[in-house]
Formats: structure tokens, sequence, C-alpha cells
């Protein structure tokens, strides 16, 4: 998921272009908009965290672009991709080392576990848009 400040940015182009570069193909994208409710929903496992609300608000704030991507050992080399969660700490060339703002606005969300990918891709897209 392409975040809040990457798409305000200007950033979805170059960066949808890095992730075809790196070979994963796009299954369902999208742009569209959260709630304060839909963040809380996606971001649950971090209501008891003290940015919680803060990143609500943040995720709520403006467009995002969802994606479902396709490759071998996906989940792995995504997360490589984008690099660490604060990008002063990410690798050089990552995603977020390239595009993001701060440690919370961090250009793109990556899954970390198969199983939270088919949950996430269920939150954004229908049946019909994973498999139409
Ligand atoms: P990710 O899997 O690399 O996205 O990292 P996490 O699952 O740990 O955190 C989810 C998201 O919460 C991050 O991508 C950031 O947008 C935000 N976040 C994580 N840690 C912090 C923090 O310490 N402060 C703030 N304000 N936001 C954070």
């Amino acid at each position: 998921m392409i975040k809040p400040d990457a798409v305000t940015d200007g950033f979805s182009g170059p960066i949808i272009q890095q992730i075809e570069d790196a070979g994963f193909r796009i299954v369902a994208i999208k742009k569209t908009k959260l709630s304060p409710e839909d963040a809380g929903r996606f971001y649950a496992v971090h209501a008891e965290r003290p940015f919680f609300q803060s990143l609500c608000d943040y995720m709520s704030s403006s467009h995002i672009i969802p994606m479902v991507l396709e490759k071998e050992n996906a989940v792995e080399e995504f997360r490589t991709l984008i690099g660490s969660t604060n990008p002063a700490q990410a690798a050089e060339g990552t995603i977020r080392k390239r595009f993001a703002r701060s440690l919370e606005s961090n250009a793109i969300h990556g899954s970390d576990s198969d199983e939270n990918a088919a949950i996430e891709s269920n939150f954004f897209f229908t049946e019909q848009e994973l498999n139409g």
C-alpha cells in the first residue's frame, strides 16, 4: 500500500515503477481513502501503542494506493525492497529511503506474512477484483 505521504508528494509513479522493475506483478490496484475507523481496523494490532491515534489520523488523512502483488517469496522480497520501518535506518535505494518523510509517514506498507497478505488483500479488494 502506497501511504498518504507518498501519494501526496507525487511519488506513486516511481514507486510503482520500482516495484515492477523488481519483478512483482500487479494483480489488483486502486486509489482510495480510509476513514479513521478503517485505518484503526487495518492497524488493530497496534491499538495499544502510544502512536496508534496519530497513525490512524495519518492513514486517513489523504488517498492511498493498495495493491496486491505477486512474486516468488513475495513477502520477504517486498520487505527488503521497501526497507526498514524508520526511513533514517532504511538501506540505500529502498523505497522508504528514497521516498518516505518520517518514521510514521514512511511511504509504503508491506504485509509481514502470507497469512496477513491474504487478510489485507480481502480488506481492500472483492473476490471479483482479485480473480477477475
Ligand atoms: P512496518 O511493518 O514496517 O510498517 O512497521 P510496524 O508494523 O511496526 O508499524 C506500522 C506502522 O506504524 C509503520 O509503518 C509506521 O507508519 C507506524 N509506526 C511504527 N512505529 C512508530 C512509532 O514509533 N511512532 C509513530 N508515530 N509511528 C510508528
